[in-house]
């Protein structure tokens, strides 16, 4: 658990020393999901075989530099093969698509992953549309999400709601039945979460509404979830009037807050008021240390399915 979540849990236990609340370890949870992804290298690796991922920047938003480090070291770390593309700023489209396409073409790369967002001049649905959907370890390409609809269990589903789904799944939170409101119906969070929730058998078979800004009377609809999923993008929006007693809260946001007390001069904030809804959940994922983690694991995960898929071998 990362150092924030713990506090921020014994800062709930000390006000409340019969709190229940059970605190969902997104950092522990990924740890275990990535020590199974390289024991899966190390079984593609007897047959040959290492799973190569590229991750594409363009631009230098710090916070994009940061996430494609990030991937870029763990991929490292479990056994990758492992390329990391950044380009300038004023990177034209034609340019993009052309290294696409050289990475469609390149056998030792498994997934591809263009980091979003790119800069406004980048048209990003044909970026997305290049890449072969065999390697769309984002699980954005239309062949993806139309699987992911079918219930097609080749699809490669976007990392973010995989993670969702399997913190559930590995903290035994039965989704079965259950009803499940998402706020937000983005293409990367909102819908894929929806359908992975959706499809029959373990980890799904949920009862599924998705909200979003023009939804009537929120607080309505989302207090009578029992797992209350919140993928805004607006801090602490979720307070203890959407949350009803007893649900399980997965915290999707990451917002970044002004905070002048911090050395950084900004703190890194969920899209739940953790303080005030904690404590009526049964479980609730902290930020940092909930989602975030998961996000990474399951792109490493992904990029394993896609190298298995495409040499067969899955061992
Ligand atoms: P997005 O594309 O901006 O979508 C936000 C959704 O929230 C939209 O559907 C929007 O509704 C809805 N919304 C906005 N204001 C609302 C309101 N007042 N009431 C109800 N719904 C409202 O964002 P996203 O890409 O899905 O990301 C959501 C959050 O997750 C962000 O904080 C992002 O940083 C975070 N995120 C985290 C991870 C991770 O690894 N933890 C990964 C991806 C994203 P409309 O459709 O009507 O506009």
């Amino acid at each position: 658990m990362t150092p924030i979540a713990r506090a921020l849990h014994a800062k709930l236990k000390t006000q409340n020393p019969k709190l229940k609340t059970m605190l969902i370890d997104g950092k522990a949870v990924a740890k275990q999901i990535n020590e199974q992804t390289r024991g899966k290298v190390t079984q593609l690796n007897k047959r040959g075989i290492t799973p190569g991922l590229a991750v594409v920047l363009v631009g230098d938003d710090p916070a994009s530099m940061a996430y494609v480090r990030n991937k870029d070291r763990i991929s490292q770390q479990l056994g990758f093969f492992s390329r990391k593309i950044e380009l300038p700023e004023t990177t034209a489209q034609s340019d993009l698509l052309k290294i696409v396409n050289q990475l469609n073409a390149d056998a030792a790369i498994h997934g591809i992953l263009v980091q979003s967002p790119p800069p406004p001049h980048i048209n990003e649905q044909e970026i997305v549309l290049a890449i072969d959907p065999a390697k769309d370890v984002d699980g954005l390409h239309p062949m993806n999400v139309g699987k992911l609809a079918m219930g097609d269990p080749t699809a490669l589903v976007p990392c973010t709601p995989l993670g969702c789904q399997r913190l559930l799944v590995e903290s035994g939170i039965e989704t079965a039945g259950a009803h499940v409101v998402i706020i937000g119906r983005s293409m990367l969070v909102g819908k894929p979460l929806g359908l992975l929730l959706l499809r029959k058998g373990a980890g799904g078979d949920a009862t599924v509404t998705i909200a979003h800004s023009r939804s009537r009377n929120l607080a309505e609809i989302t207090r009578a979830a029992d797992i209350l999923v919140a993928a805004i993008g607006r801090a602490e929006f979720v307070r203890a009037e959407h949350v009803k007693e007893g649900a399980v809260i997965i915290d999707v946001g990451i917002n970044r807050v002004e905070d002048p007390a911090t050395p950084k001069g900004y703190r890194i904030t969920g899209d739940v008021a953790f303080e005030e809804a904690a404590p009526k959940t049964k479980a609730i994922t902290p930020v940092p240390g909930g989602v975030g983690p998961m996000t990474v694991a399951m792109l490493m995960a992904n990029t394993v399915t896609a190298c298995q898929i495409q040499t067969g071998h899955f061992a």
